[in-house]
């Protein structure tokens, strides 16, 4: 067994295993240990639900993967990675019975939405695209790299010149409900809009709202929202594949339990089996902010301000998530919803108003707003032919207050569970009559159940913390520790709670790695220069 590498990654989540397959590339020794017995963190799959479905455990659409240069620089094609598409990207299905589609390519989603909720509409999204054409692809190469983005910045900045700049900047402050105010007359594009920037804790009346909602619509509009063929674990084998491939090494069961810090730097670990490994070059923590701060670093080796400054770090919501395996497809009032593979469920933008502040205040939602997966739509190998294997999951808040449709207290034991579950299946019936019928089995993820399941997932928080403009660029993850470096020399963090955040892009990872890079070179022309 190794004891001894350049660089130890600690937690073998995408951003994990993104920066160590960087490292790799570079020559560096390195080895990543993880807790759990199986790598990936959050991008996973399984047979638990029925032994003839495919589950994603976790995480299921990847169009931040790939639209990742981190991701994209890695060939991940050539060890194994293929992608599938559902008919059309996204459907948001409404009260009133209409049905907003998103679909790869404007014209396509641009003529539905005329054609469903009027020339207005359609004219709304067909500017909005124009504007995603002009600042693609730096917006996406700014949003990934480390803050300030200094050279895609400067490349944006000439493409918009200084007046529609402005304009640009502007809309990027809106919140979503403003957006579709000035855009549009229908609630069509709004809807699709709103249900996007709902992946991330931003109320539809807060900034950045309408930037988050945009960019998710935008992208899945250019590259669709695939899925890795076979299971959302096809990924992270990819990218343990090619890491083996450049010398790298992943050990599952073994939790880090320190970082070993003398004079001021990062010279290894510790293992909750007493053993050390250490680091040449350096380690990465693919952990949350406050896992690593006071965590595995222990406060004597860090600032007081930053103990300070992590008091107020701010997790996003808790997450419930149902797995379901179906004898059947969705039967979808709304034809339209069928072909998607993403669902989102929610009446009307007064609704998923209604539940964001819910969800804000700590009151649980008798509506929720469901964001479902269609999973064999979207990849016909997850499960067999006629039947569908699909999820879905909501946010609830972190310390539930009150429950606005019955007595959960958000203890989440099993009754809890289950009454909340089947309260969400209700839901999804009153979209699909007939629904809960067609299910076979199901598995039900509390909050409590991702943490037990990765502990990074801490109460059910899926994006390492809010997403929130208070939290985000150079306050993410606190003010001043400028994304993936920390106080500690040559510790850096790796994982969604450094900036950019949430999501499949491995921009986290490959930040920190090549700050670890930076860094190791600069040592030694220090070194050299002596
Ligand atoms: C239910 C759900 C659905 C999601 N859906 C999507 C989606 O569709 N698309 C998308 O882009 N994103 C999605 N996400 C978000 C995305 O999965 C995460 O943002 C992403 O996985 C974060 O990657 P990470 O590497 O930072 O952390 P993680 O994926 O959480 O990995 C961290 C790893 O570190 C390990 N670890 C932690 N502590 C230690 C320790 N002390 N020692 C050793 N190992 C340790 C953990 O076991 C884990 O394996 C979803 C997340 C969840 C939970």
């Amino acid at each position: 067994m190794t004891d001894e590498a350049d660089a130890v990654v600690i937690g073998a989540g995408p951003n994990g295993l993104v920066a160590a397959n960087i490292l790799a590339d570079r020559g560096w020794r390195v080895e990543v240990l993880e807790a759990r017995e199986a790598p990936g963190g959050a991008v996973h799959s399984d047979r638990e639900v029925h032994p003839d479905f495919v589950s994603d455990t976790f995480s299921s659409f990847h169009p931040l993967a790939i639209a990742s240069p981190a991701i994209a620089a890695l060939n991940l094609h050539e060890f194994g990675l293929r992608w599938s598409h559902a008919p059309s990207v996204l459907a948001h299905p409404l009260a009133d019975g209409r049905c907003a589609v998103l679909r790869r390519g404007v014209d396509a989603t641009a003529t539905g939405l005329a054609a469903d909720f009027g020339t207005d509409d359609g004219a709304g999204w067909r500017r909005l695209s124009a504007l995603w054409d002009r600042v693609d692809p730096h917006l996406v190469n700014a949003l990934l790299t480390p803050f300030p983005p200094i050279r895609s910045g400067m490349a944006l900045a000439a493409r918009l010149g200084p007046a529609d700049g402005l304009r640009f900047a502007r809309m990027m402050a809106l919140s979503v409900r403003r957006l579709g105010e000035e855009e549009f007359s229908d609630v069509g594009a709004t809807m699709l809009l709103a249900g996007c920037a709902l992946h991330a804790d931003l109320l539809p009346e807060a900034a950045p709202s309408a930037a988050y909602g945009w960019l998710l619509a935008m992208l899945g509009q250019q590259y669709g929202w695939p899925v890795p063929v076979g299971g959302a674990g096809t990924l992270t084998d990819a990218l343990v594949r090619r890491l083996t491939a450049k010398g790298g090494n992943v050990r599952c069961g073994t939790r880090v339990t320190s970082v070993v810090v003398r004079g001021g730097a990062a010279l290894g670990v510790r293992t909750a089996d007493g053993a050390a490994v250490r680091a040449r070059r350096a380690v990465l923590a693919d952990v949350p902010a406050p896992a690593l701060y006071g965590g595995l670093v222990s406060w004597d080796d860090l600032p007081t301000r930053l103990r300070e400054d992590l008091r107020r770090f701010a997790w996003d919501p808790g997450t419930f998530k149902v797995d379901w395996a179906l004898n059947g497809p969705i039967p979808w009032t709304a034809d339209a919803a069928s072909e998607a593979g993403t669902v989102h469920l929610s009446g009307d933008l007064a609704e998923l108003s209604d539940y964001a502040v819910q969800v804000a205040s700590g009151r649980l939602p008798a509506r929720a707003f469901l964001l479902l997966g269609q999973m064999t739509t979207t990849d016909p190998t997850r499960s067999p032919a006629g039947t569908e294997s699909a999820w879905a999951y909501t946010h609830v808040p972190r310390h539930v207050t009150e429950d606005l449709d019955g007595r959960l207290t958000g203890r989440w034991d099993l009754a809890e569970t289950e009454a909340y579950a089947d309260r969400l299946e209700a839901r999804v019936e009153s979209f699909a009559p007939g629904f809960r019928a067609r299910i076979t089995a199901r598995r039900i993820m509390s909050p409590l159940a991702l943490e037990a399941a990765n502990e990074s997932l801490v109460g059910g928080a899926l994006n390492g913390g809010s997403a929130a403009l208070h939290q985000q660029l150079v306050f993410r993850p606190v003010p001043g520790t400028g994304g993936s470096r920390t106080p500690v020399r040559r510790l850096y963090l790796a994982s969604a709670s450094a900036h950019p955040g949430g999501g499949v892009h491995g921009a986290c990872g490959a930040n920190a790695a090549r700050a670890a890079l930076r860094a190791d070179r600069l040592a030694i022309t220090r070194v050299i220069g002596c």
